[in-house]
């Protein structure tokens, strides 16, 4: 008898890929303290390296950084080989460049003509010292008239007055906005505790974001794009260092990793209700409060006790099935999503 799969298989949304942690801006919620200070950035061979091995276990990568703009002919000639490699290339770029139309045009044009298909662009109140909302604007426009696709990403606090008039798609038909709370990480950590929307309930949400690894320029790889900046040496959401073993390796790995699987199927919460059953090892794991999944997650995955824990309870078998019939199920979803065929009558039910 054949036997049945004993791993999750995971499909990666994307693969971040950081050139550089240098940024011409210094916003003081800066998740990863990216800022003109910081040095650590990718050879350009080690980059090309990199690409070809995401392009071996993703269909997606995402260039994002620091401001990976600075290193524009580094970053065009890595996106072109990307492209080549069938990868669909995007980027996140805080949008410096955009000085005037003109000068939006012409860096539009030479990223799409390098294989670019869509662009997050940040600006937020945090941004607005050093940015200009308005730039923001005409190049979603912009990105729109040229078939990019773009969303402008607003990091807002928790009470936010200038959120609440930008992101205004009356005010500005056609610009895609994502408007997504300000995570206690990183440079952000130091901000007063009223920039934060904070609950005293334990956050019980899945992890879409952890299908995103990112790949540093100090030689980490790790499962998700900011919140690494505050994992420990021991946390096993730190997938590998590329400069001691492959980057196919690291990430093939990381394709049947169960905590992975475990945190985008049922979340931190669903994992701490698992080890429940078997020892007191998240008693401890609690905060005052929480401004998102990701502190729990980052508490959970930085405590030795909890990681053994972890890592015994996904030994099991019946937790292994559980976890590879969720993995499949919300990829089946997703696909059938994505290519309209929820629309048929027997699909109706959302995972
Ligand atoms: S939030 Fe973006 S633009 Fe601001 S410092 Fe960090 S990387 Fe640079
Ligand atoms: S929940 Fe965990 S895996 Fe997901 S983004 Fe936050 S820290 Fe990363």
């Amino acid at each position: 008898m054949q036997e049945l799969a004993t791993d999750p298989v995971i499909n990666f949304r994307t693969v971040g890929i950081a050139l550089g942690l240098r940024c011409n801006y210094e916003c003081a919620h800066c998740i990863n303290h990216s800022g003109p200070s910081q040095r650590d950035s990718m050879d350009e061979a080690d980059a090309l390296r990199l690409i070809e091995s995401i392009s071996r276990e993703s269909h997606n990568i995402c260039f994002t950084g620091g401001e990976s703009l600075l290193y524009k002919n580094k970053l065009l000639r890595c996106m072109s080989s990307a492209k080549d490699q069938g990868l669909t290339v995007s980027l996140v770029s805080n949008g410096f460049w955009a000085t005037t139309q003109e000068a939006a045009r012409e860096t539009l044009t030479e990223l799409k003509a390098s294989g670019l298909t869509g662009i997050c662009i940040s600006m937020d109140s945090f941004h607005l010292p050093f940015g200009n909302p308005e730039h923001a604007l005409y190049t979603a426009t912009l990105c729109r008239e040229m078939g990019l696709n773009h969303v402008i990403r607003v990091c807002a606090a928790a009470t936010d007055a200038f959120a609440d008039a930008f992101v205004n798609v009356d005010k500005h038909p056609g610009v895609n906005f994502q408007r997504v709370p300000v995570l206690r990480m990183g440079r952000a950590s130091t901000l007063p505790i009223e920039h934060f929307k904070t609950k005293q309930e334990i956050p019980d949400q899945s992890c879409d974001t952890a299908l995103a690894p990112i790949v540093l320029p100090n030689g980490k790889v790790q499962a998700c794009c900011g919140p690494g900046v505050e994992f420990n040496d021991a946390n096993p959401l730190n997938l590998g260092d590329w400069r001691e073993e492959s980057l196919d390796v690291i990430l093939k790995r990381a394709r049947t990793n169960p905590l992975i699987a475990a945190l985008h199927n049922i979340g931190p919460v669903g994992i701490i209700s698992l080890l429940n059953g078997v020892d007191g090892s998240t008693k401890p794991i609690r905060r005052a409060e929480y401004t998102g999944v990701c502190e729990l997650c980052v508490d959970m995955c930085n405590n030795p006790r909890v990681v053994d824990s972890m890592a015994s309870v996904f030994e099991q078998p019946n937790v292994k099935l559980k976890l590879i019939a969720g993995q499949a199920y919300q990829q089946c979803y997703t696909f059938l999503e994505q290519n309209q065929f929820l629309d048929l009558p027997e699909f109706k039910q959302e995972p």
